[in-house]
């Protein structure tokens, strides 16, 4: 019948059965305790607590039952009488199953040898039936009254029991969730607190950086009203070299809060990947001789293509060369190379440098990260590489810091997609 159907097979009954966590459960002992109670008060040699799922009877307690089901704890809903109990939502009492036309046929009374069957509807508060609680004999005999009705209390001490277990599980579900919450709290605390001692660090480098190309530019100016001819003109360019560092530090630090903000506007087009590597070392070159180390160029001429913001990308590897030259003793060697890889282009700036510790890799493009702990030592502010990996991502590309430990000189290796 479809309507009976419908009852064993009903989603939100069975979804209020399966957030019990009692399908498929280990035995526990209040259960057991109540079916043993009922088997003995009632002299039957079998007591179910039985919950109907979807396909399958499962039983949470099956004192007396026979092998193998007693060790498999559930059989098909070809061998359940309890189903009767979910789809009438009422008691269902039997004297001898094998004369009762609804039950003749079901094959309990062959291998689980069940002639008489009186079982109660484990209704909850919410009013599912999740199954039914009943007693079994492997001989024909009429239940009275009286017995139907313990069975009746059993059954309601079996559902308040399996409600307490609900209640217990979930609470021990939300003490565990607000656990999760404090912990999780903590822990941004914490990195909120990292964050914050960064930017103070930050700011002390910022104005200690700021603070000598401003001293040069004073004195410079104070030098401009006595000097004249080719002193003068060695003052301008010193304040000029100055105003010229100052000018970067800005700029980065304006590109940094752009790109935080997703203000940043880039203007694509089909690019060389050549060109974008000799603007790059061009923009390096000064550094590059300043402290006496050899350039390597290698990359190939009209042969790598990117889709791309061609200021950006120099921005990118200028940055590199530059951190390269920076972290690199006097007369280092320094490279920057381009060829064709699995993920598209593939340029890598590398140099025989300082290194990087490996315990510092994973957090070198954190903004403010600088593996000496700031202070301006070889003059940078930490978001270089910040800067590096925001722009290489909205190229939809990406970058990755690699060396072998200090000494042991590093590689920058930035991954771009092809242009079609
Ligand atoms: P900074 O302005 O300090 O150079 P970056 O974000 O560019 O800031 O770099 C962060 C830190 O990463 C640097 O302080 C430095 O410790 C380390 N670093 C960057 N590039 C190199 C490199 N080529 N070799 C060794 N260390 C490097």
């Amino acid at each position: 019948m479809p309507e009976q159907l419908d009852a064993v097979s009903d989603a939100e009954r069975l979804a209020a059965l399966a957030e019990l966590n009692l399908l498929d459960s280990p035995r526990e002992a209040p259960f057991d305790r109540l079916a043993e109670l009922a088997a003995a008060i009632l002299s039957t040699p079998v007591a179910l607590v039985s919950l109907v799922d979807r396909d399958r009877q499962f039983f949470v307690s099956c004192p007396g039952l026979p092998e193998p089901w007693q060790t498999r704890r559930e059989t098909p809903l070809s061998h359940s009488f309890c189903q009767h109990a979910v789809r009438t939502g009422e008691p269902i009492v039997i004297s001898d199953a094998r004369r009762e036309p609804e039950f003749a046929d079901n094959r309990a009374i062959e291998d689980l040898n069940v002639i008489a069957y009186a079982g109660i509807p484990l209704t909850t508060s919410t009013g599912y039936v999740l199954g039914s609680f009943c007693v079994i004999d492997h001989e024909p005999r009429e239940w009275d009254t009286r017995e139907i009705e313990i069975l009746r209390s059993l059954a309601a001490s079996v559902v308040t029991e399996i409600e307490l277990r609900g209640a217990l599980l979930r609470e021990q579900a939300a003490r565990r969730n607000a656990e999760t919450a404090t912990a999780a709290a903590e822990q941004a605390t914490e990195q909120l607190q990292v964050v914050d001692r960064r930017k103070t660090q930050f700011l002390a480098t910022l104005a200690h950086e700021l603070r000598n190309p401003l001293s040069a530019i004073s004195s410079g100016v104070a030098l401009v009203d006595m000097a004249e001819g080719a002193e003068l003109r060695e003052v301008q360019t010193l304040m000029k070299s100055q105003v010229d560092q100052m000018t970067r530090l800005v700029d980065d630090l304006m590109d940094v809060a752009r790109i935080t903000e997703g203000k940043i506007q880039l203007s694509k087009k089909r690019v060389d990947v050549w060109q974008v590597v000799e603007d790059s070392a061009a923009t390096a070159r000064p550094m590059v001789e300043e402290a006496n180390h050899q350039l390597a160029v290698d990359c190939p001429q009209s042969m790598l293509h990117v889709d791309a913001d061609h200021q950006r990308l120099v921005q990118v590897f200028g940055n590199l060369l530059a951190n390269a030259c920076r972290y690199t003793p006097r007369g280092g060697q320094i490279e920057i190379r381009a060829r064709a890889g699995d993920e598209g282009v593939e340029v890598v700036v590398a140099d025989n440098g300082i290194g990087i510790p490996a315990a510092k890799l994973p957090k070198i493009f954190d903004m403010f990260a600088q593996v000496d702990g700031g202070g301006g030592r070889r003059g940078g502010l930490g978001i270089g590489l910040t800067l590096v990996q925001r722009i290489v991502e909205l190229h939809g590309g990406r970058v990755v810091a690699v060396s072998d430990g200090e000494n042991q000189g590093s590689q920058f290796c930035v991954y771009l997609p092809s242009a079609e």
